[in-house]
């Protein structure tokens, strides 16, 4: 038995300023089919978890080119049309030529994808899919902030979403998804699917799985799969910042041979209860220090600027946070990864480490996420090529690139600043420009959630920062165009039937 092997998606947040393109989807371009298994086989991603199960099947992996970004999912504004069809064009094409060869296709999508040619990416990426593989089983790993659709599972043999955000189960989706679609093409198993939709945005800021009502929820979910013995179960977050039709939250069910209905209604009743417990205080950059500086105790405490984090669609070149600590000059502080391609640039082809530099960064973006900040005789600590291992348990072991990075130091206050567009998961970037963690008390970076997979357990404390910016934790400030109204928290909304 032969599996095709593929992966496309984005988060997309439709506020986010500018376009995503292929080149800023991609920036290192396509991961070549022949790559794959070497690139991807053992690592805690979606295509490590297909390969293992592939494996243990003893079935054939067919890996096609993926549009990837470590193994995992960018996240930008709003897809062009033209990246999207460029995308598939190129991947059906190659699909098109092992035609005959391949039993099932595992696709990695994301689910919270907007596109100028679908505001529903995967719907758009599962009938190009249908169009060249017909009836061949396919079955789906996705993000736990898919927003998902009918017409997703009208075109789908089976979806199978990660449960924990930060996202520490990827490999496990993509093992679930695959060994289903093996037993399926084998007869052994007939998933069926369920899904009901909840008329609620969560914030992304505060929705996740490590505490509060995303932990409850989620342990939830897990009972029901055991006690109804379900095949799968996923509550979906949602991706609040992706402004479709299909926006919300939502609980999907899978089951052997019927419809699980209403272990679904179920679960997604026990949401409902819980459908206020999201709100959460946003704290402005001077609030934040002065809270992280309380909780200082032998090592660092971590603030989260999670506004304009790059994970979420922001630029993650905002200053906010960075302004606050240029301006209280605690020794002992660091900025982690601020993309800003420009200055990196030219720190690269005019300096070298020792130099006393005066330059603008940040910024750039949009105007949100606070004035450019110019840094006055800043010391050039050190250079990195960008590229790292992760350590966090979100794609553990997988190559990732950050592009070109410089470490600078003004006064009692360092930051590094990379050339591309990634959130902070783990403390790799810093280590990769030669930062000793252990002489660090305030480190900011650009992360919602993911990072927390990493720094919980290792920061004193952490503590979230939420200054203007591209992903806010009131979604009332969003100008919401497409979204199924009414809605929560938009609007009070009656019942979960609306
Ligand atoms: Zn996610």
């Amino acid at each position: 038995m032969k599996i095709l092997l593929t992966q496309f998606g984005n988060e997309t947040n439709s506020f986010a300023v500018g376009k995503t393109s292929f080149e800023t989807l991609v920036p290192k371009g396509w991961v070549k089919g022949e790559d794959v298994i070497a690139q991807f086989k053992g690592t805690a991603t979606y295509l490590g978890g297909a390969l293992k199960a592939i494996e243990e099947e003893g079935a054939e992996a067919l890996p096609v080119d993926l549009a990837t970004r470590g193994g995992n999912f960018g996240a930008g504004p709003i897809m062009t049309e033209e990246c999207a069809s460029y995308v598939m064009d190129h991947i059906t094409e190659d699909v098109k030529k092992h035609m005959g060869e391949f039993d099932g296709v595992f696709f990695a999508v994301h689910g919270g994808g907007c596109s100028e040619i679908d505001l529903d990416l995967e719907r758009y990426s599962f009938q190009r899919m249908r169009e060249v593989i017909g009836e061949i089983p396919m079955t789906s790993s996705l993000d736990a902030h898919g927003n998902l659709s009918q017409d997703m599972l009208r075109l789908s043999n089976g979806l199978y979403g990660i449960k924990t955000v930060p996202h520490i189960d990827c490999e496990e989706a993509g093992y679930k998804a695959t060994k289903n679609l093996i037993r399926q093409i084998r007869g052994e198993v007939n998933p069926k699917m369920y899904l009901k939709r909840i008329p609620l945005l969560i914030p992304a800021t505060t929705g996740r799985t490590v505490s509060g009502p995303g932990k409850e929820i989620m342990e939830f979910t897990a009972e029901c799969v055991k006690k109804y013995n379900l095949i799968d179960a996923t509550f979906f977050f949602g991706f609040s910042a992706a402004d479709c039709p299909c926006s919300s939250c939502s609980v999907l069910t899978v089951a052997d041979g019927y419809v699980p209905k209403k272990e679904a209604e179920e679960i997604a009743d026990f949401v409902w209860q819980r459908r206020y417990d999201f709100a959460e205080p946003s704290l402005s950059a001077e609030e934040a220090m002065d809270e992280a500086l309380s909780k200082v105790k032998d090592g660092y405490v971590v603030i989260n600027e999670a506004s304009d984090n790059p994970g979420g669609g922001a630029p993650g070149d905002g200053t906010h946070l960075l302004r606050e600590m240029l301006r209280r000059n605690i020794p002992g502080t660091i900025m982690g990864p601020l993309c800003d391609s420009a200055a990196v640039k030219y720190l690269f082809d005019n300096h070298k480490v020792g130099d006393v530099v005066s330059i603008e960064v940040g910024g750039r973006v949009d105007p949100i996420g606070g004035e450019p900040i110019k840094l006055q005789d800043a010391e050039i600590i050190n250079f990195s090529n960008g590229k790292l291992i992760s350590a966090a348990p979100i794609n553990f072991g997988a190559p990732m690139d950050y592009g070109k990075t410089v470490r600078l130091r003004q006064g009692n206050v360092e930051l590094i600043i990379v050339s591309d567009r990634f959130q902070t998961y783990d403390d790799r970037p810093f280590i990769m420009t030669g930062c000793d963690m252990s002489q660090y008390k305030i480190l900011g970076l650009k992360s919602m959630n993911h990072f927390r997979g990493y720094f919980a357990g290792r920061a004193d404390a952490i503590v979230t920062a939420d200054p203007p910016g591209q992903c806010p934790i009131n979604l009332k400030l969003y100008p919401y165009k497409n979204v199924e109204h009414p809605i929560l928290p938009l609007e009070e909304v009656d019942s979960i039937e609306q």
